[in-house]
């Protein structure tokens, strides 16, 4: 199966789409997209943003899919975007909280000393340019997101000390059991 070109969408894998950490796929550098060499790429960030929904986060990058292209999607609770082959142009300030987890490393957060306030630009998923001037929360899940494109994740970054695991019920029960997770994760950024 060719991994950057035609449908993107049938790349994703059908059951436990999203990578873990362990995957040598999260370690490598994604490839700028090239507008027109796939006919899905709307699709494939709607279908992004769902999975990303579906796991209850607020970000997700294409290489977390096993896809490497420059494409992430993030939602910081009033709306979601995408953003292909984003690049931070300007960064300013400092930011510490909250402590950050992914969706690659389940159960893992810490915090990550990230910029306070950013200037991203990149295109939407139409392939028009778009400039986002992001702070506070936006800006660290785009900073968290656009790492995972250079094969960097957010342990890489974390205070050593404030690395810990989330205590998660080892019962494997389906639908409601995850109420616990989600608590939590309104807490943290989980990309
Ligand atoms: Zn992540």
């Amino acid at each position: 199966m060719p991994k950057a070109s035609g449908r993107l969408i049938n790349q994703i894998r059908k059951d436990d789409p999203i990578v873990k950490y362990g995957d040598p796929v999260l370690r490598q550098i994604a490839k700028k997209v090239i507008f027109g060499a796939y006919e899905d790429l709307p699709e494939f960030t709607s279908r992004m943003l769902e999975i990303m929904y579906e796991a209850r986060g607020v970000g997700l990058a294409a290489p977390q899919l096993g896809i490497l292209l420059r494409v992430i999607v993030y939602d910081p609770g009033d709306s979601p975007r995408a953003i292909i082959n984003p690049q931070i142009i300007k960064m300013s300030g400092e930011q510490l909280d909250p402590p950050e987890g992914c969706l690659s490393l389940p159960g893992l957060r810490g915090a990550v000393k990230r910029a306070y306030s950013i200037v991203c630009k990149g295109y939407d998923e139409h392939g028009k340019p778009i400039r986002i001037r992001a702070e506070d929360y936006e800006a660290r899940i785009i900073q968290h997101e656009t790492d995972h494109l250079d094969g960097v994740l957010f342990i890489d970054k974390a205070e050593k000390d404030s690395l810990e695991w989330i205590s998660v019920d080892d019962e494997e029960e389906e639908g409601e059991e995850s109420e616990e997770v989600v608590g939590t994760m309104e807490k943290t950024t989980a990309g």
